[in-house]
């Protein structure tokens, strides 16, 4: 614990903190907050605030609409940005019944109970690093979001080609005021494409701070005159932007995926928890891929993954396994993309990790060349499963598999399911710009 109620509540006068954001984050992904008043503080850290939840999409039934907010007092923090006028401050809550227990569609709240799971097998934390990519694009007259990226740079680029450096760099640092560590940040492979990788931090920490990382983005690139966008696939033709996850179970300060006696480093926990992510990815997808647009990103050739394969070598497969030091030895899952949820995206994979140690599934062997073209009786004998070609795939792939489903627990499952459902039938039905350029004439 890093504060206590009344350190909050010190530095918030002495500091002239004049409002208080109470952030959460809903089923989609979104982060909602309310605003408080410095005197409604205390309350606030008593969780004696209540908010009512009906009016947030996905969130309630209508009479179970009151809800609680209990702020992690860990998570208070000023807004760099905000001005000694108007100085804010935010607190991430976790979203609560009036009886005190956790909200069954609150993910943060899904996240940790998955994390007990791992506790009760022995783990006492789950470490992910995160590798977010977004693209920067221009801004028209009005102040409105282009298409145009804001330059033409390439992987690596350096000014003055890569024109995103300054707000990259002030993003960076910003996140590091904010207590966010940054491993790297990098112009990515696609005009205007950059990448922020942060550092390995606990399961929940990382998901809270990857929603803090999607606002500074996006407030910062405005100030630079540049729209930030996390669409998984804002281009057909060039890469999309991917979120790779890397894993590593903890037993104590004891990374438990590390052997030094196996060539890859890997012990044989992490050898199971790859298998199971391997076996359920299908239906993990539908969660770390939740947008109709995120399908367009999982095809060959921008080294997003199409297949459930796994290799130290190459590395457009679902799963990556970089040889490292004991600290750093991880599983690297690749599907995901920047637009999903991170609390819901990590419950997933951690529950199919867990399915595969109780298993003790066996890992398939590793795929050391491309997929692609390669025949269907070929992948069957390979063991690989191919990653769902659309939202509607992803979700009857969910729909099968109850583990993943469990992971959820049943109200987050069926909201959930009912919102994507709706997203792809309405995709379905629309009239899409490339059916007209490709039928009006020729039919
Ligand atoms: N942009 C790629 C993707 O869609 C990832 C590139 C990389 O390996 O960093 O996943
Ligand atoms: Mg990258
Ligand atoms: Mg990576």
């Amino acid at each position: 614990q890093i504060y206590t109620k009344e350190d909050i509540i010190r530095i918030a006068h002495e500091e002239g903190v004049r409002y208080i954001r109470l952030q959460f984050t809903d089923l989609l992904g979104t982060l909602k907050n309310v605003e408080i008043p410095l005197h409604q503080l205390e309350k606030a850290l008593d969780n004696e605030l209540l908010f009512d939840g009906s009016s947030i999409e996905g969130y309630v039934r209508v009479q179970e609409s009151d809800m609680y907010l209990h702020p992690d007092l860990n998570t208070w923090l000023i807004f760099p940005w905000s001005t000694q006028e108007n100085k804010v401050a935010r607190l991430i809550c976790d979203v609560c019944m009036p009886n005190g227990t956790t909200f069954a569609g609150d993910p943060r709240g899904i996240l940790k109970r998955v994390l007990k799971k791992a506790n009760t097998m022995g783990f006492s934390s789950l470490k992910v690093r995160i590798e977010p990519e977004f693209f920067l694009l221009k801004l028209d007259k009005n102040n409105q979001p282009t298409t145009q990226p804001n330059d033409e740079g390439g992987y690596f680029d350096m000014a003055p080609i890569d024109l995103g450096e300054n707000c990259r760099r002030e993003i960076a640092l910003i996140l590091q005021a904010m207590g966010i560590e940054i491993e790297t940040s990098h112009h990515e492979a696609a005009p205007g494409q950059h990448e922020i990788d942060l550092k390995f931090a606990d399961a929940v920490e990382t998901a809270d701070n990857l929603m803090t990382f999607k606002l500074v983005v996006k407030t910062i690139s405005r100030h630079y005159g540049l729209h930030a966008t996390f669409m998984p696939k804002p281009f057909f033709g060039m890469e999309g932007s991917g979120m790779h996850f890397h894993h590593a179970l903890f037993s104590g300060h004891q990374n438990v995926f590390y052997n030094e006696k196996n060539p890859l480093n890997l012990s044989e926990i992490a050898c199971y928890y790859a298998s199971g992510i391997l076996a359920h990815a299908r239906a993990i997808t539908a969660v770390t891929n939740p947008l109709v647009n995120s399908y367009k990103r999982l095809v060959p050739g921008y080294e997003a993954p199409v297949y459930a394969a796994w290799s130290s070598k190459i590395s457009s497969h679902l799963i990556r396994v970089s040889v490292a030091q004991e600290f750093n030895t991880s599983i690297e899952v690749r599907s995901p993309d920047p637009s999903c949820n991170p609390y819901l995206a990590i419950a997933v994979m951690l529950m199919a990790g867990l399915d595969g140690i109780e298993n003790k599934a066996k890992l398939p062997l590793p795929i050391n060349k491309n997929i692609h073209g390669i025949t269907e009786e070929e992948l069957l004998r390979l063991e690989v499963l191919q990653l769902p070609l659309n939202l509607e795939e992803a979700l009857e792939a969910l729909d099968e598999d109850e583990i993943i489903q469990a992971a959820l627990g049943e109200h987050a499952y069926t909201n959930y399911v009912k919102a994507k459902s709706m997203e792809w039938d309405l995709y379905r039905k629309i009239v899409h710009q490339w059916e007209l350029k490709q039928y009006l004439y020729s039919f």
